[in-house]
């Protein structure tokens, strides 16, 4: 006990800094200096052009796509562009890197200062952007016992790199500003932003600081962080593991370090190379970057809302909860989905129930995604006006929407075809209440006897033998017209 108290007072005299370098694979159909297709295929060795080879005399031309998607990215964490930014060549051996170096950007790079805001355990966050560079992907190895292939797939598949500035200071907030960042290139669609799939990879800076020093501790950096989980959990092991060195009178060495989930520790895996081990140079095969500010203003019109403008003005404009609005934000394809049911005209508040309650809950349930959900927003939009007419039940709207899910009938279709309607004929009501009264002479007794806690009892009864589709309003007064006759 006194060593835990011990244990919690030294720690919260430390501070937690963290910066993160992420890596997003652009979805461009051709790689960034050569013609062969940049999608992910499995068979091994496909796309691989003498340039992605970098077969002696090849030379790179640059793909316009990448220029437009970088800006855009950096426009969307209002980064400042460069009107002239410069490929660099960055140096360094490795099986799956055949030219010798990797071409990068590096003192000039395209996007710089920016900033990004998201929100983390109810608190706005801001995050400033470093820069944002264009820079070319590397091949991958498969290793087979104790046999390591190389696949040229990936090599030359357009990246931007994502720096920020160290201002994160927990773990939490750092798994935030990779949704957040994640979230934006998917809503702009510049990146799929799978991270199992490396797609959108992650590095993560960590030091930490006594409270009372302005200075930054020194840093280690972690990789191969896949999940957001992970993330949090390197973090968190990583700033133990430091405190602790530090608290013991050692130094932290400055290193690059494998986190292995299984463990659940982080390992060293090399000392971490400066900037002039990388020699850095203008690459001579390609010109600089020269954007001009009509072209640069052209790319700001190609941004969509942010999720985080969406989520203000779904709360603003259709009243919802910050919880709803940010479980609907949560991606761009759901907060379409909304916004076509609300088309229909159907209340935005019911929308948002229908869409949260049935619908993203049975994706969670089947790890499905909502672009093949098998309910059009339209079908259920109208579905919503219904009940809201009180032509159904909520009830019954929930067996139609099961029937919707299945057969992708149309709701009308359905009703029809099932008799669901909601009975609120007079004549057939009545005949239903006679037929429940005549059943239950004693506890009609009961009632006119002044035992009117009953009174539910009939409703039930009539309710089982329509099958739930009485209209409940027309069914009270019917059953209290008849037992007070
Ligand atoms: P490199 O490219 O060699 O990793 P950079 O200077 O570009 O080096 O920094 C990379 C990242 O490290 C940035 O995201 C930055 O915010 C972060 N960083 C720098 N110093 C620290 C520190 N002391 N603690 C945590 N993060 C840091
Ligand atoms: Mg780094």
């Amino acid at each position: 006990m006194e060593q835990n108290s011990q244990h919690a007072n030294l720690r919260s005299e430390w501070k937690t800094v963290i910066g993160l370098e992420i890596h997003a694979q652009l979805l461009t159909k051709s790689k960034l200096f050569s013609p062969d297709p940049s999608h992910f295929v499995e068979k091994e060795n496909e796309h691989i052009h003498f340039i992605s080879l970098g077969l002696p005399g090849t030379l790179p031309v640059l793909n316009q796509k990448v220029l437009e998607y970088s800006t855009q990215v950096g426009l969307a964490l209002n980064c400042h562009i460069n009107g002239r930014s410069v490929f660099a060549r960055k140096n360094y051996f490795y099986p799956d890197l055949p030219k010798g170096y990797q071409i990068s950007q590096y003192e000039q790079p395209i996007c710089e200062n920016g900033y990004i805001e998201f929100e983390c355990k109810g608190k706005r966050k801001k995050v400033r952007i470093q820069r944002v560079h264009i820079e070319e992907d590397a091949g991958r190895f498969h290793h087979r016992g104790h046999c390591s292939l190389v696949n040229f797939n990936r090599a030359g598949v357009p990246l931007v790199e994502i720096v920020s500035m160290p201002d994160m200071n927990s773990p939490a907030e750092a798994a935030e500003m990779v949704r957040s960042i994640r979230k934006i290139l998917k809503y702009m669609k510049v990146c799929d932003g799978n991270l199992e799939e490396g797609s959108l990879r992650c590095d993560c800076n960590v030091s930490v600081q006594k409270i009372s020093d302005n200075k930054l501790g020194t840093r280690t950096e972690l990789k191969n962080l896949n999940s957001f989980k992970f993330i949090e959990k390197a973090i968190e092991y990583e700033v133990n593991r430091q405190i602790h060195i530090l608290n013991e009178g050692h130094k932290v060495i400055q290193e690059t370090r494998l986190y292995d989930s299984t463990k659940n520790k982080t390992f060293s895996l090399r000392s971490k190379e400066e900037a002039s081990d990388y020699r850095y140079f203008p690459d001579p095969d390609l010109l600089p970057v020269s954007l001009s500010k009509q072209w640069i203003e052209e790319q700001r019109k190609q941004i969509p809302e942010s999720f985080l403008q969406k989520a203000d003005r779904f709360q603003k404009e259709y009243g919802l909860s910050p919880k709803e609005s940010f479980l609907i934000t949560e991606e761009r394809s759901r907060a379409d989905y909304f916004e076509k049911m609300l088309k229909t005209k159907a209340s935005a508040q019911l929308s948002a129930n229908w869409l949260i309650n049935e619908v993203l809950a049975r994706f969670n349930e089947n790890r499905m995604d909502i672009d093949n959900c098998p309910v059009t927003p339209e079908q259920l939009g109208e579905m919503i006006k219904m009940i809201e007419r009180k032509e159904i039940s909520g009830k019954i709207g929930k067996k139609v929407f099961s029937e919707m899910w299945n057969t992708k009938k149309n709701p009308v279709e359905i009703i029809k075809k099932l008799g669901l309607k909601k009975i609120s004929d007079p004549n057939i009501l009545s005949s239903m209440v006679e037929e429940i009264i005549n059943k239950f002479p004693k506890q009609v007794a009961d009632y006119k006897n002044g035992k009117e806690k009953i009174f539910g009892f009939f409703i039930g009864e009539v309710m089982k033998i329509s099958k739930g589709q009485a209209d409940p309003e027309a069914l009270n007064k019917m059953v209290k017209e008849k037992l007070n006759s």
